[in-house]
């Protein structure tokens, strides 16, 4: 349980979760069923910092089995505990279903803090915990695939996926046991930024829908729109960079060091370069800056988008945020309690489960590439630049008019990785958002994003039981 809610984070989410299976029709049993974690490892292994051995705590959690493999992040935190993983792995398995992502949800978590190591030492501690999770069977292609998460990145995922393949050498399978990883490791083209443009495509199609601008007191479309950002990590500077490209204006910035506020507009690049050169974003030239970055958070704008950790917006400011939507680009970053309050204020939540679900998508692509053996677009990229040049050569006979070679460069491309990725992406997190807002407004009795949500993930996973039954 933290300070800043009456319940702890796992049972937040259970606490939501029964506000909306009250929407379906599964029995308490089944219900029972989907909302349990089903397997938790929990170890403690020793590993040789400096002149002494360390031990260091660590946790994998399988929230659901319903399909497999299990999936869900690693993260390197000294907050994390086993309530923080079961509440983290749980909100991947209703992640991975509101996306049509076929995977059961599962969460990793390291209680170190990560600057307090050297790469040596991390690379150490990553290793040791991917031989733990081997010896439990708690990672391969078909049984669980990690990926990074708070703390974590591509360098944390290469160790994990080169400690795999060697216990594991005759796996052909094997780099789809991690995903995240670098492209030369196996990894896809745009999973860096897959969680944030994720974001920024989930922000950009709620802004869409006039009818619920218009309740909002704001025009559609996102265009001209000001947001703060809190978290300046790979998910909140890709989610302000693409909200930026589109138009928005970026009003302030929040990190855990002091935050800087300016109304017409902070370019999130300068900003980014400023505080990896300072240490922190305070003094960025012609804005505000705020020393405790938290009353930031309460600023106008349009959209808040809190992008670390969570809890972040509890009973103590809920009642302050000035913000109309509130994109929930972290996992958890608003208690129930504070959930209720921005309710009540008339406040559209884009929720977690949703918003952050880009990088469990595109991690789906990369482990499809790393069955498959094959980049995307490489089977059919020149076909396709043959078929788009014979047919622009008929429109130019039918039309009588030269294309132009620029003209014909830009419509013959054929598709790239990178394409085929951004556009699986684009088009999951558009009809996702628009499933869920449909069970929103012909549900009587919702009153939130959230707990439509979370009724389109009941719905997935409680069929999955129902239609096969529960064995033996
Ligand atoms: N850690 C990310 C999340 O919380 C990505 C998980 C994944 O790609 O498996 O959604």
């Amino acid at each position: 349980m933290s300070e800043k809610s009456s319940y702890s984070f796992f049972e937040g989410i259970e606490r939501s979760f029964d506000k909306a299976a009250k929407f379906t029709r599964f029995s308490k049993g089944v219900l029972e069923q989907i909302k349990s974690c089903n397997s938790t490892l929990q170890v403690k292994f020793p590993v040789q910092i400096g002149d002494d051995v360390e031990v260091i705590e660590a946790y994998r959690i399988q929230h659901s089995h319903h399909k497999l493999p299990c999936k869900g992040g690693i993260r390197f935190s000294l907050d994390v505990n086993q309530d923080e993983v079961m509440a983290l792995s749980a909100l991947m398995s209703y992640k991975c279903a509101i996306v049509d992502v076929p995977f059961g949800g599962a969460k990793g978590g390291i209680k170190i803090d990560p600057s307090k190591y050297s790469v040596a030492d991390l690379e150490r501690i990553t290793r040791r915990y991917t031989f733990e999770l081997c010896k439990k069977n708690f990672i391969g292609p078909g049984v669980d695939v990690p990926a990074p998460d708070y703390g974590t990145s591509g360098r944390e995922m290469s160790w994990i996926v080169d400690t795999y393949t060697s216990m594991n050498p005759n796996d052909v399978n094997a780099a789809g046991c991690v995903t995240g990883k670098p492209v030369s490791q196996g990894g896809v083209r745009g999973r860096v930024e897959a969680t944030g443009l994720g974001v920024f495509f989930g922000i950009r199609e709620a802004c869409s829908v006039e009818e619920d601008m218009v309740k909002l007191g704001l025009t559609k479309g996102i265009l001209g729109k000001k947001i703060i950002v809190q978290g300046l990590g790979n998910v909140g500077y890709h989610a302000a960079k693409y909200c930026q490209d589109a138009g928005a204006i970026i009003v302030g910035l929040i990190e855990y060091n002091g935050a800087i506020y300016k109304e017409s507009g902070i370019d999130i690049d300068k900003a980014q370069l400023y505080r990896k050169q300072h240490g922190s974003l305070l003094g960025f030239p012609e804005a505000t800056s705020f020393e405790d970055g938290t009353l930031a958070l309460e600023l106008p704008c349009d959209i808040l988008i809190p992008a670390a950790l969570e809890s972040v917006i509890h009973a103590g400011n809920a009642a302050r945020i000035q913000a109309k939507i509130i994109g929930e680009a972290a996992n958890g970053p608003l208690t129930p309690d504070a959930d209720e309050i921005l309710a009540k204020k008339g406040v559209l939540v884009i929720p977690d489960m949703y918003l952050n679900a880009g990088g469990v998508t595109v991690s789906y692509f990369e482990w499809l590439k790393n069955l498959s053996h094959v980049r995307y677009g490489r089977l059919e990229k020149r076909f396709m630049e043959k078929r788009y040049d014979s047919l622009l050569d008929t429109v130019g006979l039918l039309s009588q008019r030269d294309i132009s070679d620029k003209e014909r460069l830009r419509l013959s491309k054929g598709p790239e990785e990178i394409d085929l990725v951004h556009s699986g992406l684009e088009d999951t997190m558009m009809n996702a958002y628009q499933e869920i807002r449909n069970v929103f407004v012909s549900t009587p009795g919702v009153e939130d994003l959230r707990t439509a949500a979370f009724i389109c993930a009941i719905n997935k996973i409680g069929i999955c039981y129902e239609e096969r039954g529960i064995f033996p």
